[in-house]
């Protein structure tokens, strides 16, 4: 799960950073609203949190835009203001929900997961199944059987978007935004790179998925 902190307040956002990633989320910060809403249009985060307050374009403004351009990432509004009208602008701008600072590090994670259990393609189970491979989101485990493997953070961000895409192709440039972020130097090759360490994986917990890979276009999973 990829979460985009927009906050100005550097001390704030780097808070909030390091709260998410404790928490297993990857999270990425933008300190105004510009660079924000350039960053949610990627279409690559899950949840955003937004301040109102903002440099260059305020929180307003870029939920409006994003909702604009046909986005629906959940937006997760933050204020140090707690004037009724706010919440109202917000909501109406389309916001999910809103959150008046200074909140509790629980309300805020809470909240957090209350947004993303509504996308359907991201239901928030513990478990991940497909053919005979479970993935543990608590603890980056891919089981087959009676084998079972700890993955790094990266093969497990990655398994778990072949699981969850199933037998539909992900292509690689999805998977390298979705993995590696919007403003990463990553390439291609760290996809194919990971993609092979979870094919050895794979080979080494004698499951019967492979990943295929559609030439030119990216990998799905098979049961062979
Ligand atoms: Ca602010």
């Amino acid at each position: 799960m990829r979460v985009l902190i927009v906050e100005d307040e550097v001390r704030l956002a780097s808070t909030l950073q390091d709260l998410l990633e404790l928490n297993g989320y990857t999270a990425d910060v933008s300190h105004d609203g510009e660079s924000g809403l350039d960053n949610a249009l990627s279409g690559i985060y899950d949840v955003v949190l937004l301040d109102v307050m903002l440099p260059k374009l305020d929180g307003f403004t870029v939920l409006r835009r994003l909702r604009a351009a046909g986005n629906a990432t959940p937006v997760l509004m933050l204020t140090a203001r707690s004037e009724v009208s706010d919440r109202v602008e917000g909501l109406d701008c389309g916001a999910d929900y809103y959150l008046t600072k200074p909140f509790e590090p629980k309300e805020l994670l809470a909240c957090i997961r209350a947004l993303t259990r509504r996308q359907p393609e991201l239901r928030n189970t513990d478990t991940l199944e497909y053919g005979d491979l479970k993935l543990e989101k608590n603890s980056f485990t891919l089981s087959c059987g009676d084998h079972s493997l700890r993955l790094s953070r990266k093969e497990f961000d990655m398994m778990e978007l072949l699981m969850l895409n199933r037998e539909l192709v992900i292509t690689k440039e999805n998977l390298l935004l979705k993995i590696w972020g919007y403003e990463s130097d990553a390439e291609d090759n760290n996809v194919e790179v990971y993609i092979s360490f979870l094919r050895k994986k794979l080979e080494h917990l004698h499951s019967a998925v492979k990943i295929k890979t559609i030439r030119m276009v990216g990998y799905c999973l098979e049961q062979t």
